[in-house]
Formats: structure tokens, C-alpha cells, sequence
């Protein structure tokens, strides 16, 4: 029987945790609790597994060898609304806080039990990424919806199929609508790259991107290039 309660039977977890005597046995016992778990044992190759791997959840350890774990939070959130549950050995007040407000979802306190840890799991996959119990997160612009929990799109209610970079950019565009978004940013915000990348890179996709839409730089209804500065994501009949 189905109860409200009831979640998929296989949350996709991804774990980043340097301490190998925490990391395989809390492993262990979220796979015997019906997960699927994967495993990074540093800051960096977890933001990899995180943007690659697209996990339901990620349970964050805050003492990693190469980089602070609210660090990489940051640059998570930047790109991903993926929920995010903070492991920290710091039970202080202010530094909980803290993660909370760089957009941690929920947290535990070390020493912790898989039984827990599992329950907080469960609680915040049951509330959705990035809001409170029953906010629609989906963006909605003339014909376009954008729905960043399933990640799916589509327009004038048909499905178009994007990459994980298309649906990136156009999910970062959306969160500035009608302003024009510099090629830097999106290189900044959606690629990571800190400066100097190549802009070729973003005229390269937002093209791939135009097409799924059915649109061209020529023609455009959405997407509107803004010369020498950027691009802006707009409703057509905003567009005038
Ligand atoms: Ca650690």
C-alpha cells in the first residue's frame, strides 16, 4: 500500500567523505536501507560526481583534505539545486547556521547514526529541492516551463530532450529573466571556469540550445543575443 510517506524505493546518493572509517561502514548501511551509494573522498572530485552523476542527494562531510566543505557547498549551489545534507563535527551553533545559510538543506552533528542520518534523508527528499513542502519550483515563461526537480523542459507543452549543460544554461538564464546575462557569467556560473574561457564555448551551446527551441540567432523568441554583451532569456510577447 502507498502511504505519503512512501518515497521511491532508491534515493541516489552521493557521498563526500575523506574519513574511510566513516565513509564505507555509513556506505554500508544506506545500501542495506535501500540506496544507491556513491562515494567521493575529496572536495573536488564529489563537486565532479555531483555535476556529472546529477545524485538525489549529497551528504557532505565539512573537513575534506583539499578544500572546506562550505566552500564547496557555494560552488555547488551555484550550479545545482541538488539537496544537500551537511555531516559536521563542529556542533557550534554559528557555524550550523552558517551552512545552513550557504544552502545546506538540513545537517548532522558527528558522532552520527546511519538510522539518522537516513531519516534526515528521507525528510528533506520528501520536502524537494530548494524550498519548503509543496512549492512548485517550475519557471514558467510564455510557453516555456522549466522544471528544475525533474529536470524537464518543455514548450507550448511539448517535451524538448536537453543535454545536461543545455538545461543547466538555460535553468541559469531563467533565474535572470529579461536581463541580459554576460557570456562570462555564464562561463563563471554554469562551465565553472573562472575567466579567460572561451566564449565560443557558450555561442557553441546557446546555438544547440536555440535549436532544440526552435528558434535561430536570426529569428529569435526567447533567446536574444545582446551584441558584444551577452544574452537574454525573454517571453516573446514580452519581447514585443
Ligand atoms: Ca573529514
Amino acid at each position: 500500500m502507498v502511504t505519503g510517506d512512501t518515497l521511491p524505493a532508491v534515493a541516489r546518493l552521493l557521498l563526500i567523505e575523506d574519513d574511510l572509517t566513516i565513509r564505507a561502514p555509513l556506505a554500508r548501511a544506506l545500501r542495506e536501507r535501500g540506496h544507491a551509494v556513491a562515494a567521493a573522498s575529496t572536495a573536488m572530485t564529489g563537486l565532479r560526481d555531483a555535476l556529472d552523476d546529477r545524485p538525489d542527494l549529497v551528504v557532505l562531510d565539512l573537513g575534506l583534505p583539499d578544500l572546506d566543505g562550505r566552500e564547496l557547498l557555494r560552488m555547488l549551489r551555484a550550479v545545482s539545486a541538488v539537496p544537500v545534507i551537511v555531516a559536521t563535527a563542529r556542533d557550534d551553533e554559528r557555524e550550523i547556521v552558517r551552512v545552513l545559510d550557504a544552502g545546506a538543506d538540513d545537517y548532522v552533528v558527528k558522532p552520527f547514526t546511519a538510522a539518522q542520518l537516513d531519516a534526515r534523508i528521507r525528510a528533506v527528499l520528501r520536502r524537494g529541492p530548494g524550498g519548503s513542502a509543496g512549492e512548485d519550483p517550475t519557471v514558467v515563461i510564455g510557453g516555456l516551463r522549466i522544471d528544475p526537480r525533474s529536470r524537464q523542459v518543455s514548450l507550448d507543452g511539448e517535451p524538448v530532450e536537453l543535454t545536461p549543460r543545455e538545461f543547466d544554461l538555460l535553468r541559469h538564464l531563467a533565474t535572470r529573466v529579461g536581463e541580459v546575462v554576460t557570456k562570462r557569467e555564464l562561463l563563471t556560473e554554469v562551465w565553472q571556469i573562472p575567466y579567460g574561457g572561451a566564449d565560443k564555448t557558450v555561442d557553441v551551446h546557446l546555438s544547440w540550445l536555440r535549436r532544440k527551441l526552435g528558434e535561430s540567432a536570426q529569428s529569435p523568441r526567447y533567446l536574444h543575443t545582446v551584441r558584444g554583451v551577452g544574452v537574454r532569456l525573454v517571453s516573446p510577447e514580452a519581447a514585443g
